[in-house]
C-alpha cells in the first residue's frame, strides 16, 4: 500500500483539505481524514486524471500518419503532461487500409494494457461533405459492410464513432449501438428531426458542439438545438476561446450542466511538441499563436491539452471548478460507461493528477504510477 498526503483533493463533489490518499495495486484502497508525517506529500489540488474522448495527435505525431502502437504511446506521453490519464486516439477520415491499420494498432494496445489507452474515435468518414472541415471530400463516403465490420470490432476497447446522421440511416446507427459502439453526431447539415430520429436510434454523443454542424436558426433548430436541448446526449466541447465563442460555452454549460457537456481536446500533433507547419492531405496546416489553420482559414484542429482546457472554463469562463473538473474527469468517464475511472473514490483505477493554484500539471498518475513530472519536488 502506498499512502499520500494530499493538501487538497477533489473527490467528484467537492475540495477537501488534508486527505489521506490509500492506493494498492492500481487502485484507490482508502481516503482518510488522517494523514501520517510518512506520507508522500502531494502539495496542490489532487483530483481524477483528465479524459480525453478526441485526440488527433501530440508529442509532434499524427495518428493517421502513423498509425502504430509507437504513435498512440507518444501521443499518450505528450498528453499526460498536461493531466491526461486516459484517452481515446481518434481517426479522422481516411481509407479502409489506415482504418485498419489504426484498429490494429489500437487492439495491441489494449492487448497490452497500455496506459491510458480506452479504445478508438473514428472520427468519420460518413460525415457531411457541406460540413467537412479538414476531413479529406474524396474519402467520406457512406457506410458499407467493410467499415461497419471495423467498427464491431470486439478488441478495441471503447469505440466511438462519429457520423453524419443525414448520410447514416437510423437503422445503421441502431446496429452499431447493439455492437457496442458510442455513436456521436457531428461534421453534419442535419436538420432537427433527422438528428432527433439518430438520437432515437441511439446515438448518445455530439462531437465538438457548434463546430462543423447546422446552427439554431428560428425555424431551423439543426444539430446545435437537438445537442442543448436534448438530456439523453453528451456533449464534447473544444474550449480553445478560438472554436467556440465564450458565451456559447456559458450556454452549453447552462443548457447541459457538467453532467452532459465534457471538455475534449480535438488536439493536433502540436501538443506537448514544438510544431509550427504540419503538412495536412495536399495542403498544410499552419500555427499562428495557439490557432491552427489550413492556409483558407479553416479551423484545423487545436493545440489545446486539458488542464488548459479546464483552467479556460474555470478562470475565464466563471463555471465554478468542480464542475470544471468533472468535464475532463467524470463527464467523459460516464460518456464512455468507464465506471472505474473520473472520480477519486475507493475502488476506483488511481488515475490522478497533481494541480497548482494556476491548474498547471505537477504530475500525473496513472494506475497509481506516475508517469510525468517524475523526481520533481513536489
Ligand atoms: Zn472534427
Amino acid at each position: 500500500m502506498t499512502f499520500y498526503h494530499a493538501s487538497r483533493l477533489f473527490d467528484g463533489q467537492c475540495i477537501r483539505d488534508n486527505v489521506r490518499l490509500s492506493v494498492e495495486n492500481g487502485v484507490i484502497r482508502g481516503l482518510d481524514t488522517n494523514p501520517q508525517s510518512t506520507d508522500l506529500p502531494l502539495k496542490g489540488l489532487v483530483t481524477a486524471g483528465f479524459i480525453d474522448t478526441q485526440v488527433n495527435g501530440g508529442g509532434g505525431l499524427m495518428f493517421n500518419q502513423q498509425p502504430s502502437l509507437t504513435t498512440i504511446r507518444k501521443i499518450r506521453q505528450a498528453h499526460s503532461l498536461f493531466g491526461t490519464t486516459a484517452m481515446l486516439p481518434t481517426l479522422i477520415t481516411d481509407n479502409l487500409a489506415i482504418m485498419q491499420q489504426a484498429a490494429d494498432a489500437i487492439a495491441e494496445a489494449i492487448v497490452l494494457k497500455e496506459p491510458g489507452i480506452l479504445g478508438i474515435h473514428f472520427e468519420g468518414p460518413h460525415l457531411s461533405i457541406p460540413k467537412r472541415g479538414i476531413h479529406s471530400s474524396h474519402e467520406i463516403r457512406p457506410l458499407s459492410e467493410e467499415e461497419m465490420a471495423i467498427f464491431c470490432r470486439q478488441d478495441l476497447g471503447k469505440v466511438v464513432v462519429t457520423v453524419a446522421p443525414e448520410n447514416v440511416s437510423a437503422a445503421q446507427i441502431s446496429e452499431l449501438v447493439s455492437c457496442g459502439v458510442i455513436v456521436s453526431l457531428g461534421h453534419s447539415n442535419a436538420d432537427i428531426d433527422t438528428a432527433l430520429q439518430a438520437i432515437d436510434a441511439g446515438a448518445s454523443g455530439f462531437t465538438h458542439l457548434f463546430n462543423a454542424m447546422s446552427g439554431l436558426a428560428a425555424r431551423n433548430p439543426g444539430m446545435v438545438a437537438a445537442a442543448l436541448h436534448d438530456p439523453r446526449v453528451t456533449c464534447g466541447l473544444i474550449a480553445d476561446e478560438l472554436h467556440v465563442h465564450p458565451y456559447n460555452c456559458r450556454l452549453a454549460f447552462q443548457c447541459k450542466g457538467w453532467q452532459n457537456l465534457m471538455l475534449v481536446t480535438d488536439a493536433m500533433a502540436h501538443v506537448g511538441a514544438d510544431v509550427e507547419s504540419l503538412p495536412w492531405l495536399d495542403t498544410h496546416i499552419i500555427r499562428t499563436g495557439n490557432k491552427l489553420t489550413l492556409p483558407d482559414g479553416t479551423l484545423a484542429g487545436s493545440a489545446l491539452d486539458m488542464a488548459s482546457a479546464v483552467s479556460n472554463i474555470h478562470q475565464n469562463m466563471g463555471i465554478a471548478l468542480e464542475s470544471a473538473l468533472n468535464m475532463a474527469s467524470l463527464t467523459p468517464a460516464r460518456f464512455l460507461d468507464c465506471s472505474d475511472r473520473g472520480k477519486i473514490s475507493v475502488g476506483m483505477q488511481a488515475d490522478f493528477v497533481l494541480l497548482d493554484d494556476q491548474l498547471n500539471t505537477l504530475g500525473c498518475w496513472i494506475g497509481g504510477v506516475q508517469v510525468t513530472h517524475e523526481g520533481a519536488q513536489i
